[in-house]
């Protein structure tokens, strides 16, 4: 059923649904909670400062609402748990305010500060807590929609259809329930239980189809002979002599490797992993010089158009005086134009191609490729659905990917396709120095911020973290706002951004720190991805706990782009064991491992970290043990040939873009 067909839903709704993507009902089926809230009564005896709280009582003194200006306004009274009596704050709910009067029953769920007796709500409900927990599911708003809506969209489908890959002695093997049933619970869990049960067939059927796509792919090239060259080595020395830099050993190292494998038989499965920042797109470039040496085009495909748009010019610049032909094809190109390529590309009047996956769409004939690399494991996601139309020969496939994985879970995931890790950073760069800060030290924190400053350097701040709402996220970043604008305010220009900021404001601020205007920047985690500031050299975060070891590093990740010494202050009152790692060390492969060591710790309840690779439930670190099992059994239906059993399967791998 057409989204726009669906009960409550309005024309403006519809349009901000079909906008991300959402067309239909079976759509906004699969678009899934991130995190879940368990409705119960907290017994506020054994909560800590700052916990998460929720609590039901009769309100026992009229609200005051004081405005701060048009648009924010907070709320106080008093509530009376039974036990005692709690303050409650909560902002920009004035509107609630005659509706609140002595001896309301309400229920609020916040924040607890202990020291101040005070609950900071995010929500306000009226009526009491029932008896039994309530497990709620939460969802990342969409543009304006919140996830109080999307959930009561959710409730008013009726039917939905599904496409269950998992073979039935499989489910039987794992005792999983059905896929529809899950996909109910998951919405709509009326137990832990359940939930459970659902989130295990939907984290079951997500590995499992990734692991056949990879099990696929190795088993195929087993049989797959590919380019034989003969490319002069001298030529591409001469090459990388006249870079602008010296190789690293790791870098010199993957070229030396994808030299071989281009001059080989056999044709290239090479993934080149390692740390962002660590220099893996030369590797790709002389790769594709490599290839285009030999004589064939050269594809290079990015995830997002705007890396697509940052490789065309690297490229651009790097060739500069070559007598190659590098072209973009770019989404927003129009069709005449698009078209254009198109016939170039069938006359092989282009080198090298960059683009985003559209680089496999139908329409696209290539005349002789020679060699596809992907940026960021894109062509992994089974959910693309296109086709390489080659008339030459089978390709070589690089692929680069900026979530290291150990080499022991490598060989897991990536089957035999030869891996190397690029390890070792550029020259010049430095470790950034981290320290672990807690609140009451917040004045060390500032004389270091201070010491940055004054050196001209810019500097990020993290706000912290709360999902359940922008309100309150709100609120961190206007308090942080006041303590550095009391702090910094004479010295350097403070910004701020967060969720509640149309586009063009936060374009506004992120060009303002890009051209130094701004020194210190306020923000919640909405930095955009691919932010590259070099002047900036600190980073802190506060209420670092919150965060998952794999999202701390790569926020630590933003500064330390130069040569420059910089440094991540994390703010903490609790001391955890991901912290720890994060002192102890810079190396994206041990974080890394530490995440695969720490797998299954992480509750269901918790907030999903953004997955590494693009699950919607599962984490392949998280849920390596689930990982373990669906490679066996993927293995075992294409090595045993079952899988032609199951016509669903093969299409799938058909439909997948297929290099082949
Ligand atoms: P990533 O691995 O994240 O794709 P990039 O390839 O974008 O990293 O490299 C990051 C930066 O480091 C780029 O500006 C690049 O020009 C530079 N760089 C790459 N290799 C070296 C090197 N061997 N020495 C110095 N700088 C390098
Ligand atoms: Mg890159």
């Amino acid at each position: 059923m057409d989204i726009g067909a669906l009960k409550g839903i309005g024309p403006k709704t519809e349009k901000i649904f079909k906008n991300t993507g959402i067309m239909t009902t079976d759509d906004l089926i699969s678009y899934y909670p991130f995190r879940y809230d368990v409705i119960k009564r907290s017994d506020i005896s054994k909560l800590l400062d700052d916990d998460k709280i929720i609590i039901d009582g009769l309100v026992e003194t009229r609200p005051n609402v004081f405005f701060f200006n048009k648009k924010m306004n907070k709320m106080s009274f008093k509530i009376n748990i039974g036990t005692h009596l709690i303050n409650v704050v909560i902002f920009n709910r004035g509107y609630l305010k005659n509706k609140i009067d002595i001896a309301t029953k309400l229920t609020l769920i916040g924040r607890y500060d202990k020291m101040k007796n005070t609950i900071v709500a995010s929500e306000i409900r009226f009526g009491m807590l029932p008896n039994i927990p309530v497990i709620e599911p939460i969802y990342h708003q969409i543009g304006s929609i919140t996830s109080n809506q999307i959930r009561m969209f959710i409730n008013n489908i009726n039917d939905f259809s599904v496409i269950e890959y998992v073979p039935d002695y499989l489910k039987e093997k794992y005792k999983l329930i059905d896929k529809k049933e899950a996909i109910i619970d998951i919405h709509n869990p009326n137990s832990e239980l359940e939930l459970k049960k659902g989130l295990a067939y939907l984290k079951y059927e997500e590995l499992f189809l990734f692991m056949l796509r990879m099990n696929s792919l190795r088993l195929n090239k087993k049989n797959k002979i590919g380019l034989k060259r003969n490319v002069d080595r001298a030529l591409v020395d001469k090459f990388i002599n006249g870079l602008p830099f010296k190789l690293t050993e790791d870098q010199a190292l993957s070229v030396d490797k994808i030299f071989n494998d281009l001059n080989s038989e056999t044709r290239m499965n090479r993934l080149i992993q390692g740390d962002v920042g660590s220099g893996k797109t030369i590797v790709a470039i002389i790769a594709l010089y490599i290839n285009y040496l030999s004589g064939y085009e050269g594809a290079l495909m990015a995830p997002t158009e705007v890396l697509a748009f940052q490789h065309y010019n690297n490229l651009k610049k790097i060739f500069d005086g070559y007598n190659i032909n590098i072209e973009l094809l770019s989404g927003s190109l129009k069709q005449k134009e698009k078209k254009d390529i198109y016939k170039r590309l069938e006359k092989k009047e282009i080198d090298i191609i960059v683009g985003t996956h559209a680089l496999f769409s139908r329409d696209v004939v290539y005349n002789n490729l020679g060699l596809v690399i992907t940026d960021e494991q894109h062509r992994f996601g089974v959910n693309q659905r296109s086709n390489l139309k080659n008339k030459g020969v089978t390709p070589d496939i690089l692929y680069l990917s900026a979530t290291p994985i150990p080499r022991t879970y490598a060989l897991t995931i990536y089957g035999d396709m030869d891996v190397s890790s690029i390890k070792t950073m550029p020259s010049g760069r430095r470790n950034i120095i981290t320290y672990l800060k807690k609140n009451s030290e917040i004045k060390d924190v500032l004389s270091l911020m201070y010491e940055e400053i004054k050196k001209g350097h810019q500097i990020y701040v993290i706000a912290p973290l709360i999902e359940e709402s922008d309100k309150i996220d709100l609120e961190n970043v206007n308090k942080l706002e006041e303590k550095m604008t009391s702090a910094f305010g004479k010295v350097c220009k403070i910004g701020v951004m967060h969720g509640k900021m149309d586009s063009k404001a936060k374009d506004k601020v992120m060009e303002e720190f890009k051209n130094g205007d701004i020194s210190i920047l306020i923000s919640t985690t909405v930095i955009e991805v691919g932010v590259d500031v070099k002047n900036a050299t600190m980073m802190v975060i506060f209420d670092a706990y919150r965060f998952g070891l794999s999202q701390l590093h790569q926020l630590r990740g933003r500064v330390g782009r130069n040569d420059i010494q910089s440094y991540c202050v994390l703010i903490s009152d609790r001391e955890t064991n991901r912290l720890d790692v994060m002192t102890k060390t810079n190396d994206g492969f041990k974080i890394s491992e530490e995440d695969f060591k720490m797998r299954g710790s992480g509750d269901i309840f918790g907030v999903r970290q953004s997955g590494d690779m693009n699950f919607k439930l599962a984490d392949f670190k998280a849920d390596y043990n689930i990982l373990l099992k669906a490679r066996d059994d993927t293995l075992y239906l294409i090595e045993s040939k079952k899988i032609e059993n199951y016509p669903k399967l093969v299409k799938l791998l058909d439909d997948s873009i297929n290099l082949d």
